[in-house]
């Protein structure tokens, strides 16, 4: 495993792996791993010579300062997680590296409502943030393959979308969202839950698969107002429960390929989920 912290150390190494004809798959995170990082770095060993998994807790997606300083941050444990699933080379650089002052890394991208719905409208500015690490990222990797999760569905919908718009020569791979046991999409924001919310946590899970049950034989509205109540238990407070397509993220109506898309306060820990509701 080769562990680097800055990008000519990483584009050295990288270009000696591709005269060698190697394939890159590269699997972003912001670390504090869990078994769901590794389920995309598997599926990158599986396809690709070479995996890269970079580590960087991206400032400028955080809308909340107070949210940027609490984001576990676990190095060590990352580290081992990365070794035991056998990950080629994994890049952990600090915030200068990324945003060195003398190169320019704005990004200009046209995402029409794509940025602006669902998580937009509670996380102003996060998107962009998002988007600008990732192109930054893609230009320092220049993977075959990248890897990312449908946990975050409408954040992969936007990495698709910038694919295409800058026509960026990359094949973008979504993996499944992996669960506990008890239906809660693994996050690394979980370890921040309290024993009790914990606890009451899959009923956002479970709120996802009864909107599915119920798609057909209920109104959408209907479903997503009802939803929002079986949400709303003590120190819970659901953002938003919304059915919307899967191409657009705008409404749309049963047929349409719809996706049901969650984001709620679990005490002071924000948890997003979705279901593919067909
Ligand atoms: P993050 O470190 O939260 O930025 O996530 C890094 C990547 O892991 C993103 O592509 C996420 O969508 C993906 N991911 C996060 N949680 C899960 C999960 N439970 N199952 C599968 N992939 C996940």
């Amino acid at each position: 495993m080769f562990v680097f912290k800055t990008r000519s150390d990483l584009q050295a190494y990288l270009q000696s792996r591709r005269k060698q004809g190697s394939k890159i798959g590269f699997t972003p995170t912001m670390g504090a791993l869990h078994e769901g990082h590794l389920s995309l770095i598997q599926l990158s060993k599986r396809e690709n010579d070479c995996s890269v998994c970079s580590i960087f807790v991206n400032p400028t997606q955080f809308n909340d300062p107070k949210d940027l300083e609490k984001y576990p941050r676990t190095p060590d444990k990352d580290l081992a997680l990365l070794d035991s699933v056998g990950t080629e080379v994994i890049f952990m650089p600090p915030v200068e590296e990324i945003y060195p002052p003398s190169v320019d890394t704005s990004l200009q991208l046209d995402l029409g409502q794509l940025d602006q719905v669902l998580e937009g409208e509670f996380r102003p500015g996060h998107f962009k943030g998002m988007a600008q690490v990732v192109k930054r990222l893609l230009d320092l990797v220049n993977p075959n393959n990248l890897y990312m999760g449908q946990k975050d569905f409408q954040q992969i919908t936007i990495v698709g979308a910038m694919i295409r718009q800058l026509n960026l020569p990359v094949r973008l791979v979504r993996g499944d969202t992996l669960r506990e046991a008890d239906g809660l999409a693994m996050s690394s924001r979980n370890v921040r839950l309290s024993a009790e919310n914990r606890a009451k946590a899959p009923v956002i899970y479970q709120t996802l698969q009864w909107a599915k049950n119920r798609l057909g034989s209920m109104d959408i509205q209907e479903i997503e107002a009802v939803a929002l109540q079986r949400l709303s238990i003590p120190d819970f407070r659901p953002e938003y429960f919304r059915i919307v397509r899967t191409d657009n993220l705008q409404s749309g109506q049963k047929g349409d390929g719809l996706v049901a898309c969650v984001a709620c306060w679990a005490g002071d820990v924000r948890l997003i989920d979705n279901l593919i509701l067909e």
